[in-house]
């Protein structure tokens, strides 16, 4: 049986992206429908490695990311829940000079920006960091990064999204969209008809798609970053750390536990499944080693992976469709959209509502990729 919907604002996808901007529409009295094919952040928002990081960003993102960093803030209030934030601070570790070459561009680019980035030579960083292999070159912290449980983050936005009065499907998959005069129509896996005066489009790994039902084109590919994660060990890291180029980032929790990633894993989008490579595992940790040596006898207790989407330039499509008024599209995050969940969500808000964001959009647009 069909079942009819009418709504201001349809959204494709319940990650943290798309319950954010339910919350945020909710709030400014829109009626809003979400349809998240299985639960809420169980794709890309709910299995990352839970990174809030400013640092080493893509310039063009810093202005979105700062704005995100305060939304972090407030979760408390916004959601009801700090989703186990915590003000850690980042440390970006170098190896050679070449590489210290890099952070130190970095904090020279974001000088007036208040990140707190703080340059260790090698003997400052050991005297600080004395848990640190003494091969590690030099560092850069940045103070006002942290970390949180992505497991988290998604569900309360979603709950808080409904307590505001937004409709949120689970399982219900949005199996096409067109547009009819105003009004877009929906239909979805289980029958619903749903029309809407906006769509947003925050698919995830899934939203070039999307995209393409309306004519839009995005060079998306997906990938998953391999985790990884111990038992518990004495806690020491207090500061989430990666390295220049990638390849190695580590966070330890308070209860001990060791969450580390490295390389890629295996994913399949048409099956909604991805886990990781125990080879790419392999060499993660023996990188993890040789940065943190007191890491040479740990039992990993679950590897994982997730579906990213990825786009070549390293930065995501956030803004409005090239073809059609009234669908906007935030998705290819790059592996580093969950520091950027919150803000998409108070950005995709003011698109749907006002047509444009207090945030420069321009480097985001999907027309700086032809078909
Ligand atoms: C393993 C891993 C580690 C990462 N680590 C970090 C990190 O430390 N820090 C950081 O900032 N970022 C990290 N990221 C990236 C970050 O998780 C993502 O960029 C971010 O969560 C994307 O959020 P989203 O809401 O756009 O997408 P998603 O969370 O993927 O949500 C999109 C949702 O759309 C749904 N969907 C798709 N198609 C349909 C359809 N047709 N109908 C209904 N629903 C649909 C999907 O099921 C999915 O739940 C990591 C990603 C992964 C996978």
């Amino acid at each position: 049986m069909t079942r009819q919907i009418a709504v201001d604002v349809a959204i494709i996808g319940g990650g943290t992206a798309g319950c954010a901007a339910a919350l945020n529409l909710a709030k400014k009295g829109m009626s809003v429908a979400l349809f998240e094919q299985k639960t809420v952040g169980s794709q890309a928002s709910g299995v990352n490695f839970g990174g809030v990081r400013q640092h080493g960003r893509d310039l063009r993102e810093l202005p979105l990311s700062l704005r995100s960093n305060e939304i972090w803030t407030d979760l408390p209030r916004l959601i009801g829940n700090d989703c186990e934030f915590v003000r850690t601070g980042h440390l970006k570790l170098a190896f050679n000079e070449a590489e210290m070459a890099v952070l130190e561009q970095f904090a020279d680019d974001t000088r007036d920006l208040k990140l707190d980035i703080e340059l260790f030579g090698r003997n400052a960083l050991h005297k600080r960091f004395g848990w640190l292999d003494k091969t590690v070159f030099g560092a850069s912290l940045c103070s006002s990064d942290g970390q949180a449980n992505p497991r988290l983050v998604a569900p309360y936005f979603a709950r808080a999204a409904r307590a505001a009065g937004a409709h949120i499907h689970e399982h219900e998959t949005v199996t096409g969209a067109t547009k009819n005069g105003a009004d877009f129509c929906l239909e979805t896996r289980s029958g619903k008809s749903v029309h809407s005066a906006t769509l947003l489009n925050v698919a995830g790994a899934w939203a070039e798609r999307i995209a393409g039902w309306f004519g839009d084109f995005a060079p998306l590919q997906p990938r998953g970053p391999n985790m990884q994660v111990s038992e518990p060990l004495p806690y020491r890291l207090n500061v989430s750390i990666g390295a220049v180029g990638g390849g190695v980032y580590a966070r330890q929790i308070p209860r001990g536990n060791l969450i580390f990633g490295g390389g890629y894993g295996w994913t399949d989008r048409d099956k909604i499944r991805a886990r990781a490579v125990v080879e790419n595992g392999r060499e993660a940790t023996k990188r993890m080693v040789t940065i943190l040596p007191w890491t040479q006898d740990i039992q990993v207790i679950r590897t994982w992976s997730g579906i990213e989407g990825f786009l070549p330039d390293g930065i995501p499509v956030i803004g409005p469709s090239k073809t059609t008024p009234g669908l906007f599209h935030a998705f290819g995050f790059c592996g580093h959209g969950f520091q950027l969940g919150p803000v998409v969500g108070e950005i995709l808000a003011e698109l749907a509502m006002e047509g444009r964001s207090v945030i420069s959009l321009d480097n985001f647009s999907i027309q700086r990729f032809s078909t």
